[in-house]
């Protein structure tokens, strides 16, 4: 009867899955991903009602609900508004550590695009660090097409 009544801890497994998948960027995510692929541009939306310009492109504003259906060509310079150098190892890291990812916001545009930081030791590293986009040679269709952003 005691063994009944006693409680369980939960019990977690830690374990490991791999698993393929394929999953859809939508209309939007397909038109910026090819942006980048086939011509090593950044284009975000603008809205059409408070004029702001996201990148990533999103299909409604996220002050107004409007649809973002115009599309604008952006710089690829930009300014660091903030980051965080990783010095874990993961799996799912896409480089080797450490790896910096910052924010950048790009000129012309409203909010700030997470990226890897490259070209730049962490010490080195200040806010407000003007940063540019670097393409990758081999492009596939995915936001790693820009391969990091570095010191402009
Ligand atoms: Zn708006």
């Amino acid at each position: 009867m005691a063994k009944a009544r006693r409680k369980a801890r939960n019990v977690v497994y830690a374990g490991r899955i791999k698993v393929p998948y394929a999953w859809s960027v939508g209309a939007t995510g397909s038109r910026f991903l090819t942006a980048l692929r086939d011509d090593q541009e950044i284009w975000g939306v603008k809205c059409p009602k408070c004029k702001r310009v996201y990148v990533y492109p999103i299909k409604n504003c996220g002050e107004c609900f409007v649809p973002t259906e115009q599309w604008v060509k952006v710089a690829n310079v930009g300014t660091l508004e903030s980051f965080t150098v990783v010095h874990y190892k993961h799996d799912m890291q896409p480089r080797k550590r450490p790896l910096i990812y910052g924010l950048v916001k790009l000129d012309g545009t409203d909010g700030a695009l997470l990226h890897l930081i490259g070209g730049v030791e962490p010490a080195k590293i200040k806010l407000g660090m003007r940063m540019k986009a670097v393409f990758a040679r081999q492009r596939a269709g995915s936001i790693l097409d820009i391969q990091h952003f570095a010191p402009a």
